[in-house]
């Protein structure tokens, strides 16, 4: 017998937990479904930073005590340090704003716990989806729940998207190992740092009061090596500061490191109305940036707030593309090896350091003010010049034309992606 209710939302990470709420709030009758056990999520390496798009997200739909909590570190920006000795470039939030960062499973944990507390929402969890379609869900034990909308929030591999478009569709970009670090402070405590170096650069940041958490990212050409213990500690010992080394050490020596694959899907597909993707479901890209909670959870509020399915999707589509775009140019910028891409790696930081114009921009852009595509396309213009300018001559000009054509080759298939829209 089949069971009948407003909206069914398959997932309860930020985003499945966002729109259950949001929808409960708006006065409808949601069955939030989650696969993992009662306790589980505090294993997860996941998201840990949130831009202050996302605080204002989580404040709107009342869950304002999660960043208010005190002693929970807030994020003011980045801090990149350029490698070579070189000294750090500090990149702000604009007008003062902040972020925030959280362990994620504390952060998950507390959205469930505030979301299964909703009037409207009936929370069940360790309870798996094994098959969607436009009338409801079929769950792994044979049930079936039917509802006027499926709300997939399911993740990368969500079962929702596999539904609609079948599966194998988003590509792997890297892999990253997370490390946390008890009893020691960050350079700078409020920001989050970014390590360039070799063989790809590292992340830091306090996600608590004197614990860091690092993350190392590994390009998957490195996917035997890293592996290896010691290939990791010589990976990251001349990148990490000198107060993190020891500790860091320790802990890949002790094996206390969590795995993940780092994946990109274009956010170009929100599904037919019927079954709606959000959060990563609908796409996701390489952590760097720190977009993917706060995509999650403004994509909730607007499937709510907004009446039409279509302008929803457009909407979001539009808000997406040029941060999308900023996060892969910054991946490749930071982690490719050749010769040109490494001297627009000092360009870019150059910009930043020399031109607050520049830094503003970026973190406008970060924080989702900027969707049109001039506002990336100029200063990655900029520094394409600047790259070019700055060659250090060991490569052949034919080596750095191919490098410079697959750096101009991204951001056109962006601009021509803006035309085409995907089946319905
Ligand atoms: C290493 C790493 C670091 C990251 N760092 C950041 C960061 O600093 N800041 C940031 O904003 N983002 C970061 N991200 C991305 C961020 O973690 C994701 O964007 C975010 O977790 C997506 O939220 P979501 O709710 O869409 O999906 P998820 O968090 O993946 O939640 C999906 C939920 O659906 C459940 N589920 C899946 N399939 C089913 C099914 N069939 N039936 C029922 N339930 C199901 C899963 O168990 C899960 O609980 C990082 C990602 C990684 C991998």
């Amino acid at each position: 017998m089949s069971k009948r209710t407003d909206i069914i939302v398959v997932g309860a990470g930020p985003a499945g937990c966002a729109v259950s709420r949001a929808y409960a709030l708006a006065g409808k009758k949601v069955i939030l479904l989650e696969a993992e056990p009662v306790g589980k999520s505090g294993k997860r390496f996941a998201g840990e930073w949130l831009h202050p798009q996302g605080v204002d997200a989580l404040k709107k739909l009342g869950f304002g005590s999660i960043a208010s909590m005190q002693g929970r570190p807030q994020g003011r920006g980045f801090v990149v340090y350029p490698g070579h000795g070189e000294s750090p470039v500090k990149l702000d939030y604009v007008e003062g704003q902040r972020g925030l960062a959280f362990h994620h499973g504390d952060l998950v944990d507390e959205m469930r716990k505030l979301v299964s507390e909703t009037d409207g929402v009936t929370f069940r969890q360790g309870v798996r989806v094994a098959a969607v379609d436009d009338q409801g869900v079929t769950l792994e034990n044979g049930e079936r729940l039917e509802a006027e909308r499926v709300v997939g929030a399911d993740g990368r591999s969500s079962v929702v998207r596999r539904s609609l478009r079948g599966s194998g569709n988003h590509k792997a970009m890297s892999a990253m190992t997370g490390i946390l670090l008890e009893g020691v402070k960050a350079p700078y405590p409020e920001y989050g740092h970014v390590f360039l170096g070799k063989p790809s650069f590292l992340l830091g940041y306090e996600i608590a009061p004197s614990v860091v958490r690092i993350c190392v990212d590994v390009p998957l050409k490195y996917k035997t090596e890293m592996k290896d213990p010691e290939w990791l500690i010589a990976a990251t010992r001349d990148t990490l500061p000198a107060v993190w080394r020891k500790p860091c050490e320790d802990q890949i020596r002790g094996g206390h490191l969590r795995w993940q694959a780092n994946h990109f899907l274009a956010r170009a597909d929100y599904g037919n109305g019927r079954r709606v993707l959000i959060g990563d479901a609908a796409g996701h890209t390489h952590p760097l940036t720190a977009t993917g909670i706060t995509n999650g959870l403004v994509d909730a509020i607007e499937l709510v707030e907004t009446k039409r399915f279509e302008a929803f999707a457009k909407s979001r589509r539009r808000a997406c593309r040029v941060p999308e775009l900023l996060s892969r140019a910054l991946y490749d910028c930071f982690s490719k090896e050749d010769a040109f891409s490494q001297s627009l790696r000092r360009a870019v930081v150059s910009l930043w350091r020399n031109d607050e114009k520049e830094r503003e921009r970026t973190m406008g852009l970060l924080m989702g003010n900027g969707q049109s595509f001039i506002t990336f396309a100029w200063p990655f213009l900029k520094a394409l010049v600047g790259a070019w300018r700055g060659r250090d001559n060991t490569t052949t000009m034919g080596a750095d034309l191919a490098s410079i054509a697959s750096w101009i080759r991204l951001p056109m298939a962006y601009a021509m992606a803006g035309w085409v829209r995907p089946k319905a």
